[in-house]
């Protein structure tokens, strides 16, 4: 890239008076704006021409890191390939076109889409019935809990106001519950990072609505005491909700309905392949066991003797105006079937083999706090050797001069030095073994040279930045700007 001539702002590429379009004389008299309604000086806006514009934004385009440009082991966010064939469905103008107010019958083809990824997920997952209506993991958490509300105050149970989260579970399960308002209790976690069942047995009473569990749990690891933990909450009373945001290495092997759950939400944008990040679109599908279908929100796509209609039941609840996010829901239903009944057997054991993989190449590097199989990732507590005074921070700044994305780092909050890695099944031999040759590289510099980790970044645009004013204050304006 020609740094000078394709400077990061585009103020600094402007040239008074130049122009990028050419708009016909229109004949239209001009009409004049209320003087009190316009600004007192010119705004400041770049003037380029076209061409410039275009390169400019192109060439800072490049600067992002996705999917498409690199390895990017986030853990607990599954950031595996999302097909271009899933963007060229959702793209497609009978799709794409469509107004969320038209009648159901012009718009057959998007319902039965619709209904058929219902009914995959419930068949994928053991459930009675799903609603594709939430738009991320944390509005379903919320959704699945109104869910859970509504059931209770319908058998006039108005005392169940808890909710039991691990102590590990992902930050949106307390906050989902607190904006449901409902009161979190706290279960602690044993050793290995599940649930401790006996600090559970004494939280149990007639107050408890649910208990939310992450399976595998943040720290990667397959919770085995599930079937002793739902037939415990089923006894006082309350429901099992399985936090699905990572299916992941669940899909084709076991369904959360079969371990005793009776509400649980997926995310489509990891579990199913459609792109995320930023905040980006998402959707939260929430499933529900036999006998609970009536409680899911309105509107639902309903299908009577081969026609398909929506249904806005008054009495339900309702999380979002129509049905949710429809791109999102074809490039998961369109991921869905290119894999097949007899391949999406395999996305969850080969996401559980490229973990273990990564996880038993670096263990003598870095510290592995809990030993055995993981699932589809796991947390090292930072380098094994602690005496380099490198941190993980700085292990995850070093990667991006490689190439890589960093792993999430400092969460799950049981370790000081947590380093979450999630390589997902996309991944091929040669890009994992590249990985673990890069990591077991950056702990020899560690060793060697700690300066070179500590300072890192060196090739990015920007190095380290103060991570909490960076979130806090940040700073969006150039304060001088070359004229
Ligand atoms: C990602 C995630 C969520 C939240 O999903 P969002 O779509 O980001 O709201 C909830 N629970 C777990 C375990 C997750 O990994």
């Amino acid at each position: 890239m020609n740094n000078k001539l394709y400077g990061n702002l585009i103020f600094e590429l402007s040239h008074k008076g130049r122009r990028g379009y050419s708009l016909p004389a229109t004949g239209i008299a001009t009409h004049h704006l209320p003087e009190a309604l316009c600004r007192e000086n010119e705004a400041e806006l770049p003037e380029c021409d076209e061409l410039t514009v275009v390169r400019h934004y192109t060439n800072l385009s490049a600067n992002n890191f996705g999917v498409n440009n690199g390895f990017y082991p986030l853990g607990s966010c599954t950031m595996k390939y999302n097909p271009t064939i899933n963007e060229e469905m959702a793209a497609l103008p009978g799709f794409a076109n469509l107004h969320p107010l038209q009648p159901a019958a012009t718009c057959q083809g998007a319902l039965e889409v619709y209904y058929n990824l219902q009914k995959s997920l419930a068949a994928l997952t053991g459930l009675s019935e799903f609603t594709l209506n939430p738009f991320a993991g944390a509005h379903g958490e919320l959704t699945g809990l109104m869910i859970i509300r509504a059931y209770h105050q319908s058998r006039n149970d108005d005392k169940r106001v808890k909710v039991i989260v691990p102590d590990s579970a992902h930050g949106t399960n307390p906050a989902s519950a607190a904006v449901c308002g409902l009161e979190v209790v706290e279960v602690k976690s044993r050793a290995d990072g599940s649930v401790d069942v006996e600090d559970l047995r004494g939280l149990l009473d007639d107050s408890v609505a649910a208990m939310m569990m992450t399976n595998p749990n943040t720290l990667g690891m397959f919770e085995r005491d599930i079937p002793e933990i739902a037939r415990l909450v089923h006894e006082c009373g309350g429901l099992m909700y399985y936090d699905g945001a990572n299916l992941n290495p669940m899909l084709g092997v076991c369904r959360p309905g079969d371990m005793g759950f009776d509400v649980m939400h997926i995310n489509l944008h990891k579990t199913f392949s459609t792109p995320h990040g930023g905040g980006g679109p998402g959707s939260g599908p929430v499933g529900v066991r036999a006998g609970l279908e009536a409680f899911l929100p309105a509107p639902r796509v309903i299908c009577e003797d081969g026609n398909y209609r929506i249904e806005n039941d008054g009495d339900a609840i309702h999380i979002g105006a129509f049905l949710g996010n429809f791109a999102v829901i074809i490039r998961a239903y369109t991921y869905i079937l290119s894999l097949g009944r007899e391949h999406v057997r395999m996305v969850g054991p080969l996401a559980t083999l490229n973990a273990n993989y990564i996880k038993e190449s670096l263990k003598d590097v870095y510290k592995l706090p809990i030993e055995g199989l993981c699932k589809h990732e796991f947390v090292f507590d930072g380098l094994a050797d602690k005496s380099t005074g490198v941190t993980t921070m700085d292990v995850a700044k070093r990667l991006l001069d490689y190439g890589y994305h960093a792993p999430t780092i400092y969460f799950p909050l049981l370790f000081h030095e947590s380093l979450m890695i999630e390589p997902t099944e996309s991944e091929s031999i040669d890009t994992i073994d590249g990985f673990i040759e890069v990591m077991r590289r950056i702990a020899e510099e560690a060793a060697t040279d700690p300066e070179l980790v500590k300072s890192a970044p060196h090739s990015t645009p920007i190095g380290r930045v103060d991570d909490v004013l960076a979130a806090k204050k940040p700073v969006l304006t150039v304060k001088q700007m070359q004229s």
